[in-house]
């Protein structure tokens, strides 16, 4: 009798495959910020049988965080989030690669990670740190999935950056704009989070399965409240600093 394949229903999709899961197992993603967002694209990666992770946040487990960053328990408050989520992830899937950074990263620094990773994941709470992580991908032309949560909205874009032109992060924000609020100042409702940050895990797979064409460079924005998504072509904004 053969082995069950943990990955059984991914293989029997013919969207994926054994070829499809192949690749994805040959594939490594960087996610910047174990938040709300981070922590539920990171479990679904790491379940997905993407072979390697590189987790990146400087912060600790806060017992504010639990109800939305679902890789952490009670038990992980005062932890280091790169550590609790780590030690999470290695035994949700024993056959993960996992490697952590949990300091704030510098452009370079960023950069030379991205030379070894095939897609990187914002779910940070900045909009400079976003901007930090967007030039870099651009720099380093890997592709980039952006999510944000806030109050009971949220919103998900791709960039695959492959080649100059754009459009990135920055033709839709620019150092003028107001960010949309801190969930510590604005609030956030938990399963927000856990909808975005799993449509950002979604895009991520698309993107290693070089199947992210028809979806990069949209906007999709959730309105929770009324339970509708709208979806905004993002274009080469012509003062973009690195499009323009
Ligand atoms: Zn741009």
């Amino acid at each position: 009798m053969t082995e069950p394949n943990r990955y059984a229903r991914h293989i029997v999709l013919p969207e994926v495959g054994a070829a499809g899961q192949a690749r994805l197992a040959a594939s490594s993603v960087l996610i910047v910020g174990l938040g709300g967002l981070g922590c539920p694209a990171a479990q679904y990666l790491a379940s997905s049988g993407v072979g390697r992770l590189v987790l990146n946040d400087f912060d600790a487990v806060d017992v504010t965080n639990l109800p939305r960053q679902v890789l952490f328990t009670d038990a992980d408050v005062g932890r280091t989030k790169v550590t609790a989520a780590a030690a999470r992830l290695s035994q949700l899937n024993p056959e993960l690669a996992i490697e952590t950074i949990d300091q704030r990263c510098d452009s370079a620094r960023l950069v030379s990670v991205m030379k070894h990773v095939d897609a990187v994941l914002d779910g940070t709470d900045s909009l400079a740190t976003r901007f930090v992580v967007n030039d870099a991908c651009v720099a380093a032309q890997v592709p980039l999935v952006s999510g944000a949560a806030i109050r009971l909205e949220g919103q998900v874009v791709t960039f695959l950056n492959r080649s100059g032109g754009g459009p990135c992060y920055r033709c839709i924000y620019s150092d003028d704009d107001e960010w949309l609020g801190d969930c510590q100042g604005s609030g956030v409702l938990a399963p927000v989070t856990g909808v975005i940050g799993a449509l950002m895990a979604m895009e991520a797979i698309q993107v290693l399965l070089g199947k992210a064409e028809s979806r990069a460079n949209v906007l999709s924005l959730w309105d929770a409240k009324t339970g509708v998504w709208n979806r905004v072509a993002v274009k080469p904004r012509t003062n973009c600093p690195n499009c323009g």
